[in-house]
């Protein structure tokens, strides 16, 4: 692992005894940094996982609890298998997880404290709280990102194009193939994890989702998507009805599926038919070559969103403390905004009216719907209903107050750096630039519903998600 990959968070000396790896972001044994730092500095000593779960985490309900639940059976189960001890411990309120981290060092004799990385505000202050009081080192390695957040940048980046280059040029040197994890043996006497008491919580729960949880599921839709959709990415991404994004944002942002894993095979299905092509003649390699062009454009745009936008998304958390308010929005945003204060709105919906999906307008209500029912609105719609939400609101911090709450209590990949830049960008302008001053929105980019009619068919969207069980 690059050794910039790990930071320290306290100056305690190493003592001898068991490596904890405090699984938090990151929920997966297969190409984790934070795991294989973890079994590197345990030598022949035991290496224990402990995830901490905060049943309410952000506002979320039983919906990502039993996302959460099963698939912390599955790594339970995997991980016993390779002979790591795997222990739960259960935050109720969010504030006790350095006491519960701190209490399982003491019980094991835990000699290292590796954990994964979160630019978030809870987790931060958790690792803070900890941090000095723990008898043993902590040791953050940032397993989210391809990148690590703090070698990429040292401040909050502008935008797109500022990140970019940044990025691109540290690629080589972190985008690269990770090592098998080769658990030590142990004896260490953990006892199974009793999940009766996380069962009886979702007693009856029952969901429309249609996202299985779990490492070994989230492989399995990488796959799909690698097969089926990468080669029509580029074209049917913002298509609300095409099924051409890949899916894979409640596996990322759960850390059961590592990006740097995703774009390795990316870049693997554009090197295959590269490859053939420079076996082939000259001839039979000509009619290859304009399906290779296009599957190398499809894998760059999703690479752009998979790598750029997502790692601004983290840039942003980790360097704005507001990533979540009105504070956080440019100053030219901002100013515009207060011009536009006593704006006339032509519909204010309160959060329960939106949360229902009873607005004036089919194509929101279908969005919301689709959130709702499904657990994941599609990445174009996901603009639009935030501008409006902004716009059918009396101010902007109400409007990002409202989009936040709906976002996570209800997106399976809610509670994310991504939702916070994406709301952020939708509504207060951030990682865009100024464009010329309207109503209500200011200087902040608008969205009409004649942009979503050209892009797709909207009343077969509207006819799909109806809201007529909300
Ligand atoms: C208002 C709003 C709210 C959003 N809320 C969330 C959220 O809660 N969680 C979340 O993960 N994403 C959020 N996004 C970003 C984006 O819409 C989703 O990541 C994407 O639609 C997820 O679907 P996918 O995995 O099929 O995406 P794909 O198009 O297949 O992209 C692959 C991956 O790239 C990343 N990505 C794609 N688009 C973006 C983007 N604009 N910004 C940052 N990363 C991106 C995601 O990790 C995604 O899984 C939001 C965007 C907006 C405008």
């Amino acid at each position: 692992m690059h050794e910039d990959r790990a930071r320290s968070l306290n100056s305690t000396s190493a003592r001898p005894g068991p490596v904890l790896y405090w699984m938090d972001r990151d929920m997966r044994l297969k190409d984790n940094w934070a795991l294989l730092h973890a079994r590197a500095l345990a030598g022949p000593s035991p290496l224990l996982i402990a995830y901490n779960l905060v049943p309410s985490f952000l506002n979320g309900g039983k919906r990502q609890l039993a996302f959460k639940r099963d698939a912390l059976k599955e790594l339970e189960r995997d991980a016993r298998a390779l002979g790591i001890p795997f222990i739960l411990l259960v935050d109720e309120k969010g504030t006790n997880t350095p006491k519960l981290i701190t209490a399982c060092v003491e019980r094991y004799g835990i000699g290292t404290v590796v954990t994964d990385f979160s630019p978030l505000r809870i987790q931060r202050a958790w690792k803070t709280e900890i941090a000095d009081t723990l008898p043993c080192p902590l040791i953050e390695v940032d397993a989210h990102n391809i990148v690590p957040a703090w070698v990429t940048s040292p401040k909050v980046e502008f935008a797109a194009y500022t990140i970019r280059p940044k990025i691109h040029t540290l690629l080589p040197t972190y985008c690269v193939e990770f090592p098998d994890l080769a658990a030590p043996e142990t004896d260490m006497d953990v006892p199974m994890v009793d999940w009766k008491l996380i069962d009886a919580r979702l007693e009856g729960w029952t969901d429309t989702i249609r996202f299985v949880p779990g490492e070994k599921a989230a492989t399995e839709a990488l796959h799909t998507f690698l097969n089926e959709r990468l080669p029509r990415y580029g074209s049917d991404r913002n298509d609300a009805l095409a099924d051409g994004q890949s899916g894979l944002s409640p596996y990322l942002h759960y850390g059961m599926l590592s990006a740097q894993r995703i774009a390795l095979l990316v870049v693997e299905e554009v090197q295959k038919p590269i490859e053939m092509i420079l076996s082939k003649s000259r001839n039979k390699a000509k009619v290859e070559e304009g399906k290779t062009l296009a599957l190398i454009d499809h894998a760059g745009a999703f690479l752009e969103e998979l790598i750029v936008r997502r790692e601004l998304s983290d840039n942003f958390c980790l360097y704005n403390p507001a990533y979540d308010s009105y504070e956080g929005f440019p100053d030219w945003a901002k100013r515009s905004f207060n011009a536009h204060r006593n704006d006339e709105r032509a519909y204010t919906y309160s959060v329960e009216q939106f949360e229902k999906g009873q607005t004036h307008d089919p194509l929101w209500n279908a969005a919301q719907y689709e959130m709702v029912t499904s657990g994941k609105m599609h990445g174009y719609m996901r603009m639009y209903w935030a501008k409006k939400i902004l716009e059918w609101t009396r101010d902007p911090e109400t409007a990002m107050e409202i989009a936040i709450t709906l976002n996570d209590r209800y997106e399976l990949d809610g509670r994310d750096p991504n939702g916070y830049a994406g709301i952020a960008w939708s509504i207060g302008g951030t990682h865009d630039r100024a464009w010329f001053t309207r109503p209500i929105f200011g200087q902040v980019r608008f969205m009409a519903r004649s942009g979503a009619d050209k892009k797709f068919d909207t009343d077969a969207y509207i006819a799909k998600w109806s809201p007529r069980l909300l």
